[in-house]
């Protein structure tokens, strides 16, 4: 798993080589073009653009700086499922087979105290299929299927880890 700072270290590579060309922070086309003319986050040791600059000494200055979690380039990139065009039973028979003992082991991993729980959720987004929102606290994933919804929850019981799914209709 990639902790946020060495995806951030991977942006910053890119940033520096030429490769990475949008604001890190809003995701937008509004760096200029000589990287180090752009602001230096308060967040992170990497440049964003102006606009993201002021916006950050703003934040700081209410005390309400925000996470990284929440830029865009930390944002995942999530792989397709074709959950939509399944049935919700077929959709869950695949996720539990497919996905399952993955979520386990994120739900594992999410017990630990050290873990990062942003870097840990960003890895689960961009690992499974259809994947719409994962919440590790108590642990529950849930995907968007046809005409619903699907939700996989996860707890402790009697020294084991207890599995429960549900298709929820939409309204
Ligand atoms: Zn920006």
């Amino acid at each position: 798993m990639k902790s946020m700072n060495e995806r951030l270290l991977d942006f910053k590579a890119a940033q520096m080589a030429g490769t990475y060309t949008v604001c890190p922070r809003c995701g937008c086309d509004t760096m200029k073009p000589d990287l180090y003319t752009n602001a230096l986050s308060r967040m992170a040791d990497i440049m964003v653009c102006d606009t993201c600059g002021l916006d950050e000494a703003k934040l700081a200055f209410m005390r309400a700086p925000g996470t990284l979690a929440s830029w865009a380039c930390m944002q995942p990139n999530r792989p397709a499922a074709d959950f939509k065009a399944t049935g919700a039973n077929e959709a869950q028979a695949a996720i539990l087979k497919e996905q399952l003992p993955y979520l386990i082991e994120v739900y594992k991993k999410a017990q630990k105290p050290d873990t990062d729980l942003d870097a840990l959720r960003l890895e689960a987004y961009e690992t499974c299929a259809g994947l719409t929102t994962l919440w590790l606290k108590p642990f529950q994933a849930s995907y968007e299927v046809r005409g619903g919804k699907i939700l996989v929850r996860l707890q402790e019981r009697d020294g084991g880890i207890a599995v429960a799914t549900n298709v929820i209709p939409d309204a």
